[in-house]
């Protein structure tokens, strides 16, 4: 089997699996998902999931959020870790999306990628989830099982991992295939137990399968 015939058994397996996988951040609008996955470096969602709700409390807007005292955020946004960067990411950024961009977020992916704090991981997966883009999110969860599996061969870096990605994913499949990789990766094909592969969907293809 090719790595892109592999690849596209594993999306279909994972298809049947998960198929209502999406994007595990809680968000009712664009902005608030560039917070969120800003929060979510080194932080569980769940985590991010309770502290956002108490951060649009108090700034219910990208206006609110970027006229507020950056040590204000800060002291919200703590319990998600490295509290004094990300506060000051999000503060810029969303100065930036009010005085350039109406308050709204931008449309393309250098755009996300040229704001503070936003890296390749986070501007795919807004161009994903937000504007329905193809995209590749390389998480924790997409680099342990694509080497798993054999999608990739032994590559740990996120660019790396998501190019190569790109030459065996059928573009239109990418965003959802990395939600249910998370999925997959939370619930079966764990980081921190041996993984189940007695009972994975994958493991008859798997080229690690324990
Ligand atoms: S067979 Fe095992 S190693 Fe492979 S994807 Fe499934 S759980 Fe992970």
């Amino acid at each position: 089997m090719t790595k892109k015939q592999l690849a596209l058994e594993v999306i279909e397996r994972l298809k049947k699996e998960y198929p209502d996988a999406d994007c595990t951040l809680d968000y009712d609008q664009a902005w608030k998902l560039l917070v969120s996955v800003r929060l979510a470096a080194q932080c569980t969602d769940e985590r991010v999931n309770i502290i956002v709700e108490k951060l649009y409390e108090r700034f219910p807007d990208v206006e609110s959020l970027a006229n507020a005292d950056v040590d204000e955020i800060e002291a919200i946004v703590r319990p998600c870790g490295l509290g004094k960067s990300k506060a000051r990411d999000i503060s810029a950024c969303m100065k930036i999306l009010r005085d350039k961009y109406d308050c709204q977020i931008p449309k393309t992916f250098d755009e996300l990628l040229a704001l503070p704090g936003v890296g390749r991981k986070s501007a795919n997966l807004i161009m994903g989830d937000v504007f329905g883009q193809p995209a590749i999110v390389t998480d924790t969860h997409c680099i342990r099982l694509t080497n798993r599996i054999g999608l990739v061969d032994g590559i740990k870096e996120p660019k790396k991992v998501e190019m190569a990605l790109w030459k065996i994913i059928p573009p239109e499949e990418g965003s959802d295939f990395c939600h249910r990789l998370v999925y997959h990766g939370r619930e079966v094909c764990t980081a921190r137990t041996t993984p189940y592969c007695e009972k994975c969907c994958l493991a008859d293809i798997c080229k690690k399968r324990i």
